[in-house]
């Protein structure tokens, strides 16, 4: 699937529509999940247009992963977290459930996470 520049992380990115910012670094930005599942849900997203996981890991460049994942683990520890322990998720494609495709990991914590998956 290509990039689509139309959606709303880009948007995010841009300036165009606001977000809850939470942190940033050189290679990603993090912000609070509009419609949070979790005391404390917060998406972190690089700032490179990479449509999903599999493009992410296949395409950026080492100091972007390693940048994205340092930020990851920065919103996590200053959230508080770390003792309690945290998930994240990050979706990819269809049976993956992602709906916004602009790679995103998502940590979530603040309450016991539950069952790993829930099939239906
Ligand atoms: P996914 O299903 O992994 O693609 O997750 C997309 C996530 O983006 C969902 O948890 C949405 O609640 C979240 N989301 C969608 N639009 C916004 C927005 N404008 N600001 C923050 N989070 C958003």
């Amino acid at each position: 699937m290509a990039y689509d520049s139309d959606n709303i992380f880009a948007k995010i990115l841009r300036g165009e529509i606001p977000c809850d910012r939470v942190a940033e670094n050189d290679q990603a930005l993090a912000f609070n999940d509009i419609s949070p599942q979790a005391p404390v849900h917060i998406l972190v997203i690089p700032k490179g247009a990479y449509v999903s996981s599999d493009d992410f890991y296949s395409t950026a460049e080492p100091a972007e992963i390693s940048g994205f994942h340092a930020l990851v683990a920065q919103v996590a520890r200053d959230a508080g977290l770390v003792e309690s322990g945290y998930r994240l998720i990050a979706n990819h494609g269809a049976d993956g459930g992602q709906e916004v495709f602009h790679f995103h990991m998502h940590v979530m914590g603040g309450q016991p996470m539950g069952p790993m998956v829930v099939r239906r």
